[in-house]
């Protein structure tokens, strides 16, 4: 699975890289996340990536197969 990353519709709200740091980290300059974690490999990675995808207030973050 992917996680994916809407750079279009991100608002910065920084949700996702806060709560999830392992998956996700701000960008210095845009503010806006970089994905460390692309491909999930794991459970808990799939856990967070979802979760993070549940309070992006954009929904700009995807989890696909
Ligand atoms: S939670 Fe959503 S809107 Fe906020 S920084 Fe992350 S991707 Fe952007």
């Amino acid at each position: 699975m992917k996680l994916t990353v809407d750079l279009e519709i991100c608002i910065v709200a920084g949700e996702c890289y806060y709560n999830h740091p392992t998956l996700l980290k701000r960008n210095e300059e845009t503010g806006c996340p970089d994905i460390l974690v692309a491909e999930l490999t794991s459970d808990d990675d799939i856990r967070e990536a979802r979760e993070a995808a549940e309070v992006c207030p954009s929904q700009a973050i995807a989890v696909i197969d």
